[in-house]
């Protein structure tokens, strides 16, 4: 299914459905830790993996590579529907 890109303003589009890998799994090349990393003392958690999932504390970016991160509160109970492109889908973990 093709996705409409949403006209953000004249000179920007909002294009739907990145692939996108993020983690904080190098702590030299980002300044923050992943919260949820963290508490259960592991690696294993991450933002978003490439094809497969989205974190469920995973709230979006911003410019420049911030990730906002609503951990230890779902996603879903915080968001408001206008603040996401589309309902939540299955990949959300
Ligand atoms: S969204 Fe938050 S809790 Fe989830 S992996 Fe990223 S930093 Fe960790």
């Amino acid at each position: 299914m093709q996705m409409e890109d949403i006209v953000v303003n004249s000179k920007v589009k909002k294009l739907i459905g990145s692939n996108m890998d993020i983690d904080f799994s190098n702590a030299d090349f980002g300044n923050s830790k992943c919260p949820w990393n963290t508490a259960d003392k592991t690696n294993g958690h991450m933002c978003a993996v490439k094809d497969i999932s989205i974190c469920k504390y995973f709230c979006g970016i911003q410019y420049l590579d911030s990730v906002l991160c609503s951990y230890p509160y779902e996603n879903v109970s915080i968001l408001k529907r206008d603040e996401m492109d589309r309902d939540i889908i299955d990949r959300i973990v």
